[in-house]
């Protein structure tokens, strides 16, 4: 439950709210989110909520349904407009693009295919320091070493840089070496000391979604970083379990994204290479991801796909990534989506007549 305090509430208001929730055996933390000071309490039993609304200093109580509150549009009606070094992600800004290898392996390699993708119009690259693998004997990244080079590629190139954080224990080098977005991989989105850390660290996450997971639960991951004062989220859809034989690696749940731009004022981020598994499908997946409202797209891009450490068969080559962003500007999917989407519905009725 949340008690939101009224503006003049007192320490003693506070004290009362606190007294009452811990007698039940709950614990009430006090924390100010976007100018709302509140209470978020833990283990309180549902039956106070009509007692702790009568108390001095309490505006109301709030009981999230289906486990989350602050990452609804009950909460902030208007968009979430994520910044990152310049770019602006979400609301009626234009989708931006993030691409990249899937891991960082060489100074060469990463240089090399920094330099095209900011080259082809990409606000931001990705590349895997530390990679979650199914196997102990893959490739488990370059580590530090890795988040040195993405440092490196961003000051030559003037590009942000988005990683994926494996462990807590991490984390001081992300901020060290100034990681622009910290990534939440989809192994790790119910890690919730991952969650609460990322909070904490202040810096703009990008949440991917767990491949069996709802979109109830993603929600409540996103929850997790906002109660601890950061709102600077990216939801990212990345495919969920497909049936067994399926064509592609992961199903892509495209409607996944006008859902949570419903319920939620995050931006919401398509990654089609991961849900694809192959490098054919992932240009009309990522248009159709544009034009079902994402604010932007997580693309794999290698310049030497037959010889990449991790991900190969699904990264577009750097010519391929050009074409898609031309195919998307031709349609105008690199405008506002307000316009995109009325030029999208006078196109469809143009068809139809
Ligand atoms: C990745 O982005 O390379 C990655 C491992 O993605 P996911 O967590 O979606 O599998
Ligand atoms: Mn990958």
């Amino acid at each position: 439950m949340l008690v939101m305090m009224k503006s003049g509430y007192t320490d003693r208001d506070a004290k009362r709210v606190i007294d009452k929730v811990e007698s039940a055996g709950g614990l009430a933390q006090r924390r100010k989110l976007q100018g709302q000071n509140l209470l978020v309490l833990t283990g309180c039993p549902r039956s106070l909520e009509r007692e702790l609304n009568r108390l001095p200093g309490v505006d109301s109580v709030r009981v999230p349904t289906g486990g989350h509150w602050l990452v609804t549009r009950q909460w902030r009606p208007q968009d979430t407009v994520v910044e990152v070094a310049g770019a602006k992600i979400g609301g009626a800004n234009p989708p931006i693009i993030m691409a990249g290898p899937c891991a960082v392996e060489s100074r060469d390699q990463l240089l090399r295919i920094a330099e095209k993708v900011s080259d082809a119009g990409a606000s931001l690259m990705r590349g895997g320091a530390f990679k979650p693998r199914s196997s102990p004997y893959s490739f488990q990244g370059m580590q530090e070493e890795g988040l040195a080079l993405l440092a490196e590629a961003r000051e030559r190139f003037g590009i942000a840089v988005v990683s994926e954080l494996r462990d807590v224990n991490t984390l001081d080098l992300f901020l060290d070496y100034e990681i622009d977005v910290i990534q939440v991989g989809a192994r790790n989105m119910q890690n919730f000391e991952i969650l609460r850390c990322v909070g904490r660290a202040g810096r703009p996450v990008l949440l991917k979604r767990g491949p069996a997971n709802t979109i109830e639960e993603w929600l409540n991951a996103a929850e997790y970083i906002l109660l601890e004062g950061n709102s600077q989220v990216m939801l990212c859809e990345r495919g969920i379990v497909a049936p067994r034989g399926a064509e592609t690696r992961y199903l892509f749940d495209i409607a996944a994204i006008p859902i949570v731009r419903e319920h939620s004022h995050l931006p919401v981020i398509a990654d089609p290479s991961h849900a694809a598994g192959d490098r054919r499908w992932v240009p009309a997946m990522a248009q159709s991801a544009v034009a079902a409202g994402a604010n932007g797209l997580l693309v794999e891009v290698h310049d030497a796909a037959e010889e990449a450490l991790c991900d190969g068969p699904q990264s577009l080559s750097p010519e391929s990534l050009e074409q898609l962003l031309a195919d998307l500007k031709r349609r105008g999917y690199l405008d506002s989506p307000v316009e995109h989407h009325v030029s999208s519905i006078l196109q469809l009725v143009g068809n139809n007549c």
